[in-house]
């Protein structure tokens, strides 16, 4: 209800709406917008059934700006509450007040009035007991209201939009673009505070791109803090929703959404709002490119800002820091040093990491994650200082010091690797001696599964036998030494219940995964050298295929503030 009411007051031009409700809303919703007003002898009018004012103008022009134009709004309101209207348009000097109580309208009254319209519905659901029952109880629709006017907020952040509920101010703004506070209600503080900010635009297509995302390390476990808004109306989409999705893989543990909302404006003639009767969903004529828009310009924003988590997790400093634009590009040509000769008596390292995300990866059928400019290294170079625990490697940069995991950044080096190893032969390596691998039932269905996006990956699997197959060769970068077990570990994740295989990366994920240094294992200091080396070259270096960071910082600013040396 507040919602309709709310598209009324924009509809009419309000630059300033205030909503007030008592009672959860059912004792009271009251809106008062300074918008263009509503005549009297029109005032009566307005709560009958089909009475709108638009319907022409939106069936003629179908790319017309309306909220609503089906006339039901007021009349199913007064149908169910008692009403008070008062409006006054700017040609009048005295407005008129329209009372209905029970359903019957009493008599016009003229009445003194501000500019524009207030909507006042009381005793909600009083004669349909039974209605009342359905609402979601008092905090369910407290919610309910709070979520509408902060959409309604983040869609025109140019109107000043004020709600009230049990006398308490909710949200306030002042019609002066400040969507970052609207999410800061949503959001909470740091994840409204940190978030980027990106913009695009597809000018062939008629589309253009604004929003807010907060850094990867802020993730729900619902998907209820990704709002999407076409031309200002918040509409969903589960492809637009997944085009966020897409743009923050591998950047969030599994199974967490992240918090983002993008406003796309489409020309227009492009879109078609009447698809759904509460216009919630809407059809474009481009959506492929809307797609592509949506989860290109998110990615780059996110690529680009990423940087080290700090090893305290103050607020603020995460993704705030472009650190990676001050460090110089590590030269991508540098030819393979004694230590990458070195990781690779581990690994067997075959491509260059740099450059990945090019042509190579096209068996893959990839996903059209990276950007198309290559993105900037996002870590400096790292000077190797020693390994902790077998596990953590130490390691210091221009002005921090940083511990890595060795396992999630090998599995990050080998999976970049893997997505970018071209197709064919040298991708390989054969086995001399092939070793034969019997199959469970489970690993051989995951293998019939998967068999297109192992082979694409450099595996070279002959069947011998019913669930007997023998292992002919491996991805180049795959050590030969374990490869038997660690093929049979790939396959019971491949099994596994949550696998979404409609691309290949789980593939290439958990096949790096299972390639990758472990945990407790020591490594030479030429092995850690290498994989810091490699670790830097990478797109995305500050997680593992799984989400998990690879890295965190500590500034040696922090470090001196931490021994109170300032
Ligand atoms: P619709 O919005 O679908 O046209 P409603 O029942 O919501 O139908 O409103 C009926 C009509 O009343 C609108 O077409 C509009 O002319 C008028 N109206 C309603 N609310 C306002 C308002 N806040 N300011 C000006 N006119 C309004
Ligand atoms: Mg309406």
């Amino acid at each position: 209800m507040v919602k309709e009411l709310l598209e009324n007051a924009l509809d009419a031009g309000a630059t300033r709406i205030e909503v007030t409700v008592a009672g959860a809303g059912i004792d009271l919703i009251r809106v008062v917008d300074d918008g263009h007003g509503i005549p009297p002898q029109q005032l009566p009018l307005a709560f009958e059934r089909h009475a709108t004012s638009k319907l022409r103008a939106a069936r003629e022009l179908p790319g017309v700006r309306s909220y609503g134009f089906r006339g039901e709004a007021l009349p199913s309101v007064a149908a169910v509450a008692e009403i008070d209207c008062l409006s006054r348009t700017p040609e009048r000097a005295l407005g008129a007040r329209l009372r209905i109580q029970h359903g019957r309208p009493a008599p016009l009254e003229p009445a003194g009035a501000p500019l524009g319209t207030t909507v006042e519905a009381r005793d909600l659901f009083a004669r349909q007991p039974a209605r009342r029952k359905f609402l979601a109880g008092a905090r369910g629709e407290r919610a309910a209201i709070a979520r509408v006017c902060a959409e309604a907020a983040l869609a025109r952040p140019d109107v000043a939009l004020h709600l009230r509920a049990e006398g308490r101010a909710v949200l306030s703004t002042g019609g002066e673009g400040e969507r970052r506070a609207v999410l800061r209600a949503l959001w909470g503080l740091e994840p409204a505070e940190t978030a980027l900010s990106f913009s695009g635009a597809r000018p062939e297509a008629g589309l253009r791109l604004t929003g807010l995302a907060a850094p990867p390390q802020h993730h729900r476990g619902r998907r209820d803090a990704l709002r999407l808004f076409v031309n200002a109306r918040p509409v969903t989409s589960r492809r637009l929703n997944y085009a966020v999705e897409e743009a923050y893989r591998e950047l969030l543990p599994a199974g967490r959404h992240p918090l983002a909302v993008c406003f796309l404006e489409a020309e227009p003639g492009r879109v078609d709002v009447n698809v759904h009767p509460t216009k919630a969903q809407v059809k474009l004529a481009d959506e492929d490119a809307a797609f592509s828009l949506i989860q290109r310009t998110l990615r780059a924003a996110l690529l680009q800002a990423a940087g080290p988590r700090p090893l305290d997790p103050s607020p603020f400093t995460a993704a705030a820091a472009p650190a990676a634009a001050a460090f110089p590009l590590p030269a991508p040509s540098d030819p393979p040093g004694p230590e990458a000769a070195a990781l690779r008596r581990a690994t067997t390292a075959a491509t260059p990491v740099a450059g990945a995300g090019a042509g190579a990866a096209t068996a893959l059928a990839p996903s059209p994650s990276p950007p198309p400019t290559p993105a900037p290294p996002a870590i400096p170079p790292l000077r190797a200082l020693g390994q902790v625990g077998a596990t953590f490697l130490v390691a210091e940069g221009p002005d921090a010091l940083y511990l890595i995991d060795q396992h999630g950044a090998h599995e990050r080096v080998l999976y970049e690797r893997l997505l970018a190893a071209p197709a064919g032969p040298e991708a390989r390596q054969p086995l001399l001696d092939p070793p034969l691998l019997e199959l469970s039932a489970e690993q051989a269905a995951a293998l019939a599964g998967h068999e297109a996006a192992l082979t694409a990956l450099g595996f070279e699997l002959e069947p011998f036998g019913e669930r007997t197959l023998r292992l002919r060769a491996l991805p180049a970068c795959w050590a030969p030494g374990d490869a038997r077990s660690a093929l049979l570990a790939l396959l019971d994740d491949l099994a596994g219940p949550d696998r979404v295989p409609e691309r290949h990366d789980p593939v290439a994920a958990s096949a790096a995964c299972h390639a990758a240094v472990r945990a407790g294992q020591r490594l030479e200091p030429l092995e850690l050298r290498a994989l810091l080396r490699d670790l830097e070259r990478c797109l995305n270096p500050h997680t593992c295929p799984h989400g998990r960071p690879t890295l965190l910082r500590l500034s040696n600013q922090d470090l001196a503030r931490r021994f109170l040396r300032r």
